[in-house]
């Protein structure tokens, strides 16, 4: 496996390569610095802006994996199998005296291990008599013993800064006692859909209408990264309403994503507003889907412009959108796992543009691991992504790819699932 980044090398002219246009938008984003220490019950994929070290050892004391008998090992031999029992040790109601030659302890799982044992043996190997256990067999010194420390030791690093914290991590925060602590503040985005065509779900479609699907999947995206969203709806394409829009989005958010209105068309005044508003690029990216796309800088805020079409709206904000927003968050970088595989179809490709056509990783009947093509790969076609886990990735300067042919995968990562 490799999660080296894929470079282009042989876009078309006129065409910004996908790695520039990353590497542009990139340089363009300023981490936030703003902390907030709050309980750990509210920092899932939250991001960390502190080191977490271990202020306590996990366990906290050497305890029993087991149900059964705490012994000395040294109390056992081949000759001397039965000992006395003289006391429990219960998980949070440990024994307290000492435990002497020749005697054991009643002990059950996660209790701490008496004084004077060292070896725990399970009670199905042990027969009961009264107060006298007969053991099947001599222990080994540290048999089903957990010791202090062994999953966690006191001042061991456990996290750090930059890290988003994962349902996992909440348990570990919490197995070492820490309450409260310091993430970057959350980012706010606003989310505006442009297009006289776009009705929201649960409206009536008039002649030539469609319903509005890319705000739910970007929000969707967003929502992963824990990111508050501030919804603008859909905006008609109409000059001040666009520019109305824009203005408050701008006030608002840290960031805005619009989707639509990028490419050249009569009623897109997208660019004509923006370029008013601030400093904002529009990019022709050597990418399939998704050529046109805008970014730069709003008076307060960066500025994200998707095309419309839902595919490729959906592709640029997890490859490009995403990528900037988790810098932004103070965020490590998303790691992209990319693996080589055979490709079960023919797929259509022709040079000049990266292409991020959608698969579906599988085991075929001979087990050997292979994609398989989603179909029509239209940029219309969201079910052709709604299907898929993962980009088949071709890179710019690569032709049509016939069936059995080596082609590099890009699992989908948990923000697109
Ligand atoms: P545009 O970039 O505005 O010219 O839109 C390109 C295509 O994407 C058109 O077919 C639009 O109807 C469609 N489209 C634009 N915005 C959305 C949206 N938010 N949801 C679904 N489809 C959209
Ligand atoms: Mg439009």
């Amino acid at each position: 496996m490799t999660d080296k980044p894929l470079v282009d090398c042989c876009s078309s002219p006129g065409l910004l390569p996908f790695e520039q246009a990353m590497a542009n938008m990139l340089a363009l984003i300023t981490p936030v610095t703003d902390i907030e220490n709050i309980a750990i019950t509210e920092t899932l994929n939250r991001v960390l802006a502190e080191d977490v070290v271990s202020p306590v050892n996990v366990p906290p004391h050497h305890n029993s994996a087991m149900d059964g008998y705490a012994v000395a090992a040294t109390s056992l031999t081949e000759q001397n199998l039965t000992l006395n029992l003289v006391g429990r040790s219960m998980a949070g109601a440990p024994f307290t005296g000492v435990c002497q030659q020749g005697q054991c302890i009643r002990i059950m799982t996660g209790a701490k291990m008496p004084k004077g044992c060292d070896s725990v043996e399970m009670q199905e190997n042990c027969q009961v008599d009264g107060e006298k256990i007969t053991f099947a067999q001599i222990k080994k010194y540290g048999a089903h013993v957990r010791n202090a420390g062994e999953d966690i030791a006191i001042g061991q690093p456990v996290f750090s800064k930059g890290h988003r914290i994962t349902a996992v991590d909440l348990g570990m925060l919490a197995s070492l006692g820490i309450e409260n602590i310091k993430v970057v503040r959350k980012l706010k985005v606003a989310l505006i859909s442009t297009g006289d065509e776009l009705k929201a779900p649960g409206q009536v479609l008039n002649e030539g209408d469609i319903y509005e699907s890319n705000a739910h999947f970007i929000s969707g995206l967003l929502t992963k990264l824990n990111i508050e969203i501030i919804d603008f709806g859909i905006i008609n394409d109409d000059k001040s309403a666009i520019e109305n829009a824009f203005k408050q989005a701008d006030e608002l958010a840290d960031a805005v994503i619009s989707s639509g209105g990028v490419s050249v068309g009569d009623a897109d005044y997208t660019k004509e507003v923006l370029a008013s508003l601030g400093q904002i690029d529009f990019w022709k990216i050597a990418m399939k889907p998704g050529k046109p796309f805008a970014f730069g800088k709003l008076p307060n805020s960066v500025f994200f412009g998707l095309p419309g079409n839902p595919v490729s709206a959906l592709v640029t904000a997890h490859q490009l959108a995403l990528p900037a927003l988790v810098k932004m968050q103070n965020a490590q970088a998303i790691k992209r796992v990319t693996i080589k595989v055979k490709s079960a179809n023919d797929l259509k490709k022709s040079a000049g543009r990266i292409d991020f056509q959608r698969g579906v990783l599988t085991v075929n009947e001979q087990g050997e691991t292979v994609v398989n093509s989603t179909g029509s790969q239209g940029s219309g076609i969201l079910s052709s992504i709604a299907k898929a886990n993962c980009y088949i990735v071709l890179a710019a300067c690569q032709g049509k790819v016939a069936a059995g042919e080596m082609v590099t995968v890009e699992l989908f990562d948990q923000y697109l699932q």
